[in-house]
């Protein structure tokens, strides 16, 4: 109960303290923390997938220098030699108004990494991007359909469906490459299955789907009882090592993700920084309000 109210009123703090809370799931504010967080993750046996914090912006221009700030990004990573890829999120680039813009930023970003025989994956935002998302997508991959990959949220009631269609992208030279996850925005019933055990079964349905037709998934959970799942779909269906991988969030099961890797399964972890931190930090905590409660608790108590 304690708990949901802090949840709940996150958004109305002031955004110092949600601050105090947040910091174990992002990076930092600037490149420099990003890479040191990188060169940690890559000693520990894990490969990242690095993301600008930022999303839905309200004015066009902003999304040119988010699009600058990738280019950056990618140009240092590279040089620096961590082992990852990137994220975007579409809305930082104007999907939600100028999505011809909004392509034209996210093909520079797709063409750098390319360039450097890299990788970009885009991002599943809210039920209102959806459609956008996938043509976008589509669009990328006929150019780059090595270099480019979409996620699926297992909690859309539409998401086996989108499945069905972009199944026809994959070719045995090249493979499909989709993180499944289960999906974060608050969404009507409608639109996405509510039960832990509706989403859980759809995930795995999903999952299996991609096995089945030579997907490479990137298998986004923290949940013990999907980790498992997987195991077993990976055992039913004989998939090498190079098929798959696990993905899991900066901050997020540091233990678990390390059992994963020790037994010898490709991880890769969400590396998010930026300046635009609340709406990831919030959606974080409200997964979590667990930890917010007891930094309230050490702060008053200690
Ligand atoms: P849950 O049932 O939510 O969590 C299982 C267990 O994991 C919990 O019991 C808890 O022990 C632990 N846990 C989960 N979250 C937290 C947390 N914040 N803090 C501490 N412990 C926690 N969603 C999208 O909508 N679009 C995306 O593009 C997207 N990309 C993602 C990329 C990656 C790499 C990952 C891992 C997730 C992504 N998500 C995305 C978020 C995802 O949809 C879920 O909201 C999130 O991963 C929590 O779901 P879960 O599968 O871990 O299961």
């Amino acid at each position: 109960m304690f708990n949901r109210f802090i949840a709940a009123t996150l958004p109305l703090m002031p955004q110092r303290v949600v601050w105090l809370f947040s910091r174990s799931y992002i990076a930092g504010d600037n490149l420099e923390a990003a890479m040191a967080a990188c060169r940690a993750l890559n000693a520990l046996g894990a490969k990242t997938t690095i993301d600008i914090l930022g999303e839905f912006i309200q004015d066009i221009q902003a999304a040119e220098k988010n699009r600058d700030e990738y280019l950056a990004l990618i140009d240092t990573a590279q040089q620096s030699g961590i082992d990852g890829n990137y994220s975007v999120k579409p809305t930082m680039f104007g999907l939600l108004i100028d999505a011809e813009a909004c392509y034209r930023h996210i093909h520079d970003i797709v063409a750098k990494a390319a360039g450097y025989g890299n990788f970009i994956r885009i991002d599943m935002e809210d039920s209102a991007c959806v459609d956008r998302e996938i043509d976008l997508f589509r669009r990328l991959h006929a150019e780059y359909p090595c270099h480019v990959g979409l996620a699926v949220q297992a909690y859309l009631r539409r998401s086996r469906a989108d499945l069905d269609s972009l199944v026809d992208l994959h070719t045995p030279a090249t493979p499909l490459n989709l993180r499944l996850c289960k999906g974060i925005y608050a969404e009507p019933w409608r639109v996405a299955f509510q039960r832990h055990d509706e989403i859980n079964d759809h995930f795995l349905e999903d999952l299996e789907f991609m096995f089945q037709n030579g997907i490479y998934p990137g298998i986004a959970t923290h949940d013990r009882d999907l980790i498992d799942g997987a195991h077993s779909l990976i055992d039913t269906y004989q998939v090498p090592t190079d098929r798959y991988e696990f993905q899991m969030l900066y901050g997020v099961t540091p233990e678990l993700r390390r059992t994963i890797i020790e037994a010898g399964h490709t991880m890769r972890v969400y590396v998010p920084y930026g300046r635009h931190w609340f709406g990831y930090a919030t959606r974080r905590l409200k997964e979590n309000p667990k930890l917010v409660s007891s930094i309230v608790h050490s702060m008053l108590f200690n």
